[in-house]
């Protein structure tokens, strides 16, 4: 592989923007990523910014869907225990309190595993 703008120089990447092989001399380093010097460095850097931003709203979502787990989680347990601890007095209703607990718990291993989808 041979530099795009010096066909007697060899490459020493690829430029992110347009995909061109560069030698040390035409690669300019943006955080990290090549670009071509002088050509396409602020269009790599935007690129930069926006996958930053993307993992960034990744992980706040991430974030939502555990917050939202621990909740279901908590309140299913309280149900089926309340539930589970009723059951010799209330019978059917005792019974409610279980399916709702299940439910919850159930909506926190779903949250759960959607929160894993962004790691
Ligand atoms: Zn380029
Ligand atoms: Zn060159």
């Amino acid at each position: 592989m041979v530099c795009y703008y010096h066909s007697e120089r060899p490459a020493v990447g690829i430029c992110r923007h347009c995909g061109r092989a560069l030698c040390g001399d035409d690669a300019a380093d943006v955080e990290d990523i090549l670009a071509c010097r002088g050509r396409h460095e602020t269009q790599v850097r935007a690129i930069r910014l926006a996958e930053r931003n993307a993992s960034l709203q990744a992980e706040r979502a991430a974030a939502g869907f555990v917050r939202n787990a621990v909740f279901y989680g908590l309140a299913g347990a309280a149900f089926a225990a309340l539930g589970l601890y009723e059951l010799r007095w209330l019978g059917v209703q005792a019974v409610f309190l279980i399916v709702i607990g299940a439910f919850l718990l159930y909506a926190a291993v779903a949250n759960l595993l959607e929160s894993r989808r962004f790691r």
